[in-house]
């Protein structure tokens, strides 16, 4: 089969979250599976400076190849990519960001044209290139290059739909009549993501759980009445993880690569994630690691009202994030009240997030809602057990035979938990049960590619 992926963000090249490890995961499984995958995505400043082999296309799109031989095109624009943020900068989201992914979509698929790749499938990801699916079913669909090719939009999390004002929507190039109930019109605005699901062909989320938990007013964020109404063509495929690159056998990021035959190497992960961090080097003090974005949907808010009471436990949290200012405030004021027990490094760092999974003892990912997660994933492959709230991608993934998991969404509920991990964490022989249970599951991407496979078999079927 002949899959096109268009994305926002891709690894290795740009990334903001999960959505870069699935759309630069994906498509190796896919090509190893036989089929052909190219992918497209912005082509953003970050990518012209890593001095990674690029070669030019036409004026103004360039590519490189991941996997064998897939081939990712970077469409480029001078005002709309060549900034330092993706999606924004410290004053928030750009504004003209409707502008920027509908020019993206629509040139991703002149582009398909332009290189003759008669896609089967149009693998689209999240609502930076959902309005893909509304150009093909409305633009292009006519047009005998086009008309075949099928649309499947995969939505990482709902909490972000690209909802722009209403005076926007004739920037995309559509008719007025497309700004209804049916279409993109969401409360009197804008509603990119939806124009997705509306126009897909498939939709697919990130976990089965969270397939259903987004048909529910709690968190269908607006749009649980259309993904009910959509729910024959709603599907739950479950994210796998990149052995390639989170593996503490061969990550070099790490101090000392360990694996299940030599797990008592994982100590000295802790001892360099200990003195790096500033905190006392002592191996009987449970260190609980979070790598996250800041954001009220990972947890932070009842995270944050436990601290005080954290802190009094004798553990040592490891904490790495980016994002809401909110929350590096109260996070920076309790690293500075907490030196003994708190590391906070406020960035995104990427060899310092494979030295928290490494180091820690346990991964913290209370979140309110999870699509999928990937941190709690990476973590079980690290010997790290996570201890998460039961719900979306974390319910389907953890249970008590590698983890915790808590399912009163309360600073209560959360300590509690935290306290029991911390018992068990004391028996050493308990301890090593669990860790030999998480270094044991099996989460590769194989798994989920098949899913798709089935999936794309599905809609070219349609
Ligand atoms: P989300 O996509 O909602 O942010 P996921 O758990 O699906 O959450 O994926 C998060 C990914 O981003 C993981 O690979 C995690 O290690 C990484 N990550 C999150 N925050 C940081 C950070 N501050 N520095 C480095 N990596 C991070």
């Amino acid at each position: 089969m002949k899959i096109a992926m268009i994305a926002s963000e891709v690894v290795p090249f740009a990334k903001t979250g999960g959505l870069a490890d699935v759309t630069g995961a994906l498509p190796l499984a896919l090509e190893y599976c036989g089929h052909e995958i190219i992918v497209i995505m912005p082509g953003y400043k970050c990518i012209r400076d890593a001095k990674l082999k690029i070669s030019r296309v036409s004026k103004d799109v360039t590519t490189a190849v991941i996997g064998k031989n897939i081939k990712v095109f970077f469409i480029e624009n001078n005002d709309y990519f060549n900034r330092d943020g993706l999606y924004g900068d410290k004053n928030g989201d750009y504004p003209d960001n409707l502008e920027r992914f509908a020019f993206f979509c629509r040139r991703a698929l002149e582009l398909l044209k332009e290189i003759n790749f008669s896609a089967d499938i149009l693998h689209l990801h999240d609502w930076q290139a959902s309005l893909a699916a509304a150009y093909l079913k409305n633009l292009y669909s006519s047009m005998s290059f086009y008309c075949q090719i099928k649309c499947v939009l995969t939505l990482h999390n709902l909490g972000y739909q690209g909802v722009f004002a209403k005076e926007e929507f004739p920037k995309l190039g559509f008719d007025w009549e497309l700004f209804d109930i049916d279409g993109f019109e969401f409360y009197n605005r804008v509603n990119l993501l939806k124009g997705g699901i509306v126009f897909a062909d498939f939709i697919n989320t990130v976990s089965p759980t969270y397939a259903n938990e987004i048909q529910t007013e709690k968190l269908g964020f607006g749009l649980d009445g259309l993904l009910r109404r959509r729910k024959n063509v709603l599907s739950g495929i479950l994210n796998g993880v990149d052995y390639s690159v989170w593996d503490p056998f061969t990550d070099r990021f790490i101090m000392q690569n360990f694996s299940l035959a030599n797990l008592e190497d994982k100590a000295w992960n802790k001892e360099d994630l200990q003195k790096i961090c500033n905190l006392p080097q002592d191996k009987n003090i449970p260190v609980l690691g979070m790598v996250s974005r800041l954001a009220e949907q990972k947890g932070l808010d009842i995270f944050a009202q436990g601290l005080d009471e954290l802190c009094k436990m004798n553990v040592q949290l490891v904490i790495l994030g980016s994002g809401d200012l909110k929350y590096q405030e109260i996070l920076k004021a309790a690293a500075d009240k907490y030196p003994k027990n708190i590391s906070l490094s406020l960035k995104f760092d990427d060899p310092l997030a494979h030295k928290i999974y490494a180091g820690s003892d346990i991964f913290l990912m209370p979140s309110f809602y999870e699509p999928c997660g990937l941190g709690q994933l990476i973590s079980l492959h690290y010997g790290t057990i996570p201890l998460v709230f039961k719900t979306g991608g974390l319910a389907d993934t953890i249970s008590k035979n590698n983890g915790f998991v808590f399912s009163q969404y309360t600073e209560e509920g959360l300590l509690k938990l935290i306290n029991k991990a911390i018992l068990v964490f004391k028996n050493k022989k308990k301890w090593m049960s669990l860790v030999n249970n998480a270094m044991e599951c099996n989460f590769s991407w194989k798994v989920s590619a098949d899913k798709y496979i089935q999936l794309y078999v599905k809609a070219n079927k349609k």
